[in-house]
């Protein structure tokens, strides 16, 4: 049954138009904010690896055990268990039409693995849209949504290792990507809505 919302015209749009997309981008960038939208728009899970991996430290699973000093410290958890925590999660039938990917892949290491998950479903990436935002922007807002979140990675000087690892990872991920003519480059700079309208017309 298609609820309200779901015409048929609708479902076919979706079928045939982008669904598959990762964000990428600095810590602060907007990635959560954008994610979640994006997918409402397109009807198709948003899917965090932070808040995924945050949710099973806070359950305290054998996931959340391992993952823990790695978030605390603001390290990048090992390439293979975010492998096969998304390896599981994009297998759900709730990402059967598609998925916003939010936070991975983080390393050319996971693109690979990424790209060898998706393809031996049948349901590669389709596009991967790079949030851009100037340093002094990211400390701002770290430092805002620490003030509101309570996020223990949000202190600054773990914000500082975000960032350093960010830098040091993201030029060979968005190489990959670029050169396969999946990148989209976005500025990131501005009110929520006009970011989200720059990905929307990006992606048209
Ligand atoms: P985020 O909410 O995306 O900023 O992620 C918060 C923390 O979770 C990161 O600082 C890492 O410790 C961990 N994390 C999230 N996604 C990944 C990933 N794709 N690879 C490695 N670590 C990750």
């Amino acid at each position: 049954m298609m609820g309200p919302g779901n015409s048929q015209a609708e479902l076919e749009d979706r079928s045939t138009g982008v669904s598959r997309i990762a964000l990428l981008g600095p810590p602060g960038a907007g990635k959560g904010t954008q994610a979640s939208r994006l997918a409402g728009r397109l009807g198709v899970p948003h899917i965090a690896t932070g808040a995924l991996l945050r949710q099973a430290v806070a359950a305290g699973t054998p996931l959340g055990l391992l993952a823990r000093p790695y978030l605390d410290a603001g390290e990048l958890v090992p390439d293979r268990v975010i492998g096969d925590l998304v390896r599981a999660r994009v297998r759900r039938p709730d990402a059967e039409p598609g998925f916003v990917l939010d936070g991975v892949p983080r390393t050319l290491r996971q693109a690979e693995m990424l790209d060898a998950t998706l393809l031996a479903f049948g349901r590669p990436l389709q596009r991967v849209v790079l949030l851009q935002v100037p340093p002094s922007e990211i400390l701002e807002r770290i430092a805002r949504r620490g003030a509101r979140s309570h996020r223990g990675d949000d202190r600054s000087e773990v914000v500082e290792n975000r960032l350093r690892i960010y830098h040091v990872a993201a030029p060979p991920l968005t190489e990959h990507y670029r050169s396969r003519g999946m990148l989209v480059s976005i500025d990131g700079m501005g009110t929520v809505d006009e970011v989200a309208s720059r990905i929307e017309q990006a992606l048209a």
